[in-house]
């Protein structure tokens, strides 16, 4: 009872405008708690399930239409092994959205991205640049978890990415910051090497892509954590840096 009174305040106090800027801004008048109710209306929130109050902010909108859209997907075998499909997580309106690679085992039973010991990696780093959980979407090139943790196959990633693209056109962020492999190929839809990549940004389409190493290379790989940390260090400087995105072309001929 404790626990649900302590998220019923939080959520409260976003919805009044109180926390931090990012939230006030972009959290106000989505999130409607009601008083009396400790349950959150939003259809993938633990609260809500009865189980525990939210981590992050998952919001209502347009988000959460889609959600109610592909919560049931079973475009491709991974529907058949996952527990929960795992959606995404955080801001609607976030600047920065994280792509990571598929959910793990703790993604997939508590249907949250990046719950596991590299979500806390993640937002200890987060935390490093000043930014909170909060304040970014979280989400995943695929929302299933593929059995024994292995590496997505090709035809997941295609029957998948739309969707991941579709999060992407709602929330608009300025920046995609990429985590490994196969999300930065996914988004810039060609093989590249993560380590040729890390730390340059470059403009796709409407947003800015911004490759950095996945949290939980850092931690199978201890001589990756300090080079992990350069990433971070390099994507809070390009945030701050206030770099605007080039028009695209269809909207350069209108100027
Ligand atoms: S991994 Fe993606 S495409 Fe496959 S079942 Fe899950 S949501 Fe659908």
């Amino acid at each position: 009872m404790t626990v649900q009174l302590e998220g019923l305040l939080k959520h409260t106090r976003k919805e009044d405008g109180g926390g931090s800027k990012v939230g006030d801004r972009n959290l106000q008048g989505r999130f409607r708690p009601r008083l009396g109710v400790p349950a959150c209306r939003v259809p993938t929130c633990g609260w809500r399930l009865g189980k525990y109050p939210p981590k992050g902010y998952l919001v209502v909108g347009e988000l959460n239409k889609f959600f109610e859209e592909v919560k049931d997907c079973k475009k491709c075998q991974l529907a058949y092994s996952r527990t929960n499909l795992v959606f995404g997580s955080g801001n609607e309106s976030a600047e920065i959205v994280f792509v990571g690679e598929a959910p793990g085992y703790y993604e997939d039973q508590q249907g949250e991205p990046f719950v596991g010991a590299a979500g806390k990696l993640l937002s200890e780093l987060l935390g490093r640049i000043g930014l909170k959980r909060e304040d970014v979407y979280i989400a995943n090139v695929l929302k299933c978890r593929p059995p024994q943790n292995r590496d997505p196959l090709p035809e997941e990633i295609e029957l998948c990415r739309p969707y991941l693209l579709r999060q992407l056109e709602i929330i608009k962020p300025r920046i995609v910051s990429t985590l490994g492999n196969f999300a930065t190929q996914t988004i810039l839809g060609k093989r590249v090497s993560i380590t040729s990549v890390r730390g340059k940004p470059s403009q796709v389409g409407k947003y800015f892509v911004f490759p950095i190493y996945h949290p939980a290379a850092a931690l199978h790989r201890g001589d990756m954590i300090e080079p992990l940390r350069e990433d971070f260090t390099k994507l809070k400087e390009f945030l701050d840096s206030g770099v605007e995105l080039e028009p695209e072309p269809e909207q350069l001929e209108l100027l």
